[in-house]
């Protein structure tokens, strides 16, 4: 048993916080308040610190980092993390593996070969220390594992399969289904498509989120298309990252924020989610129509090359593009000669290679085989503000691993939202920003024992001091780990970063604000790294 003690207590509700103990046993909470010492327990003394639930990030794109044990995520506070998203998942795979690991370069990265959610899910729990892991099964992967290199055709996909598929694997755990309607193969979806995959979803009382066919010039009919689905299948949506991309789109937000009112006053069981930076982070080839990538990269590399549709591409990029020139930086890419790129701008580039930034866009994917990410300064200030503190919105990460420099969000956004947009700027209470990043995605993703410290609820517990939780880390240098989060309890587990309380052997440094608690560490030879709080 232990007895944490002194704390300030968040309970995840959006109550107002309040000072008290919790006694936590076998990973669970057992009691909370005003509460004796027990004879038997160890004590932390918190020394009025915040206590909240782990951080849920309902929203991220570690499916193979997780198993790699990587700190970016629990350094943040968060103790269960939702793969799966936009579309892109890393099951099933049947006979087409290559083919899917091709379709989600850029955003998740490596090999995959497991064959369903229960396979992905068993070893990704097994071998995943630090957090435990939701997924969602993606619509993309699910149309390649069942039309292989003609799941971005036009024509009509063996609907019945799919179907089939989905209801696999939302019977083996996945938590939900995604989509990712920007990105081939799932942008080739027609309506009746995802009304037949929703109403499955619905049927299983799980999550439909979905990236939507446009976050700029068709905001609002992409939002219209994913309420009207969720109208008639009455399955729980969640609109991934909103946002209004681009300045001549910015005024759309307010109406597509009345838009999701409305529905919800209708009874339609929907909310959303945002990242806290005016920045996004995709692949280059978004800005691209996605029907370019019918054949994969290699396909698209043909078309470039062809000059008739490379000119016209380059017409489509100078009046499509909803960003400027000169908000879109290159944040990776593969060939050491373009390696001083990253960091600049298209504007910048194109200037310095004498051609138009459309130009530079398509020989940047030539010169790369395609494989290009970038950073996009999308949105204002003020619809930053809006989605952050508004009443269905939680926060994400949206977190994904570039081999340069990924977006700042992957190992800061918890912190900067708890830093910058709390403390700093004062958007909104403590207790309310808690609220969005445990019990609100723990709501919507059904998880009943996670996100709030109720007795009887997994102690996912994360312990830090609202006066100085943040991050240094920028665009420029964004993997710099954040600071204020001092401990993090996952079940029975200390994780071991826990910067000012455990030295790496597991003991308390004597510097430490808590260095007088008398805790009992060791670790287990199963868990090599975690300290083990019972005796
Ligand atoms: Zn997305």
């Amino acid at each position: 048993m232990l007895l944490l003690r002194n704390a300030l207590i968040l309970d995840g509700t959006g109550s107002p916080p309040y000072r008290g103990s919790m006694l936590v046993s076998q990973g669970r909470i057992v009691s909370i308040g005003d509460l004796p010492i027990p004879s038997d327990a160890d004590q932390l003394d918190l020394h009025g610190m915040a206590l909240s639930p782990g951080f849920i990030d309902l929203h991220s794109h570690s499916d193979l980092k997780v198993l790699e044990n990587r700190r970016e995520k629990s350094d943040q506070g968060i103790t269960t993390e939702v793969v799966g998203n936009c579309g892109f998942s890393p099951y099933p795979c049947g006979s087409h593996a290559a083919l899917l690991a091709d379709q989600n370069e850029g955003i998740l990265n490596g090999p995959t070969s497991w064959p369903g959610a229960a396979a992905y899910l068993a070893q990704a729990r097994r071998d995943s220390r630090l957090v435990h892991i939701e997924s969602l099964v993606g619509h993309g992967a699910l149309r390649t594992a069942i039309s292989g290199p003609d799941a971005s055709s036009p024509e009509p996909l063996h609907l019945d399969s799919l179907e089939a598929a989905l209801d696999t694997a939302l019977s083996e755990g996945a938590i939900g289904l995604s989509t990712g309607l920007m990105y081939a193969p799932g942008s080739q979806a027609p309506f009746a498509e995802l009304e037949a995959l929703c109403h499955i979803v619905a049927r299983h009382n799980k999550l439909y989120t979905t990236h939507m066919r446009s976050y700029s010039w068709q905001l609002i009919e992409a939002l219209e298309e994913q309420i009207e689905l969720a109208r008639r299948t009455g399955c729980r949506l969640q609109i991934s990252h909103l946002q209004a991309v681009g300045r001549d789109n910015w005024p759309k937000q307010q109406h597509a924020l009345a838009l999701i009112e409305q529905a919800h006053a209708e009874g339609i069981d929907i909310a959303f989610d945002c990242y806290p930076y005016l920045a996004g982070s995709t692949v280059l080839t978004q800005l691209l129509p996605q029907a370019t990538l019918k054949d994969g990269l290699p396909g698209l590399l043909t078309l470039l090359r062809d000059p008739t549709t490379r000119a016209r591409l380059e017409q489509t990029l100078q009046h499509e593009t909803a960003q400027r020139w000169d908000d879109i930086f290159i944040s990776s890419l593969t060939t050491p000669a373009n390696r001083s790129l990253i960091g600049q701008h298209l504007q910048t580039i194109a200037e310095a290679r004498r051609c138009s930034p459309p130009a530079a866009v398509i020989d940047l994917l030539l010169e790369e085989s395609g494989k290009v990410n970038i950073v996009a300064f999308n949105q204002s200030e003020s619809n930053l503000h809006a989605l952050l503190t508004h009443p269905l919105s939680s926060i994400i990460t949206d977190g994904f691993y570039v081999a340069e420099r990924p977006h700042p969000r992957l190992a800061g956004a918890f912190p900067t939202f708890l830093g910058e947009f709390v403390r700093r700027r004062n958007c909104l209470s403590l207790a309310a920003a808690i609220h969005k990043i445990t019990a609100a995605p723990a709501s919507r993703l059904g998880l009943k024992d996670r996100g709030n410290l109720t007795p009887g609820s997994i102690a996912d517990l994360t312990i830090f001091d609202p006066a100085t939780i943040g991050t240094t880390a920028t665009f420029e240098s964004p993997s710099l780990p954040p600071h204020g989060v001092h401990l993090v309890i996952k079940g029975q587990f200390l994780l071991p970063k826990s910067s000012s309380l455990l030295d790496n052997r597991g003991i308390l440094p004597s510097g430490s604000p808590l260095a007088h608690a008398r805790v009992t560490h060791r670790t287990t030879p199963e868990t090599p790294g975690e300290l083990h709080y019972e005796r």
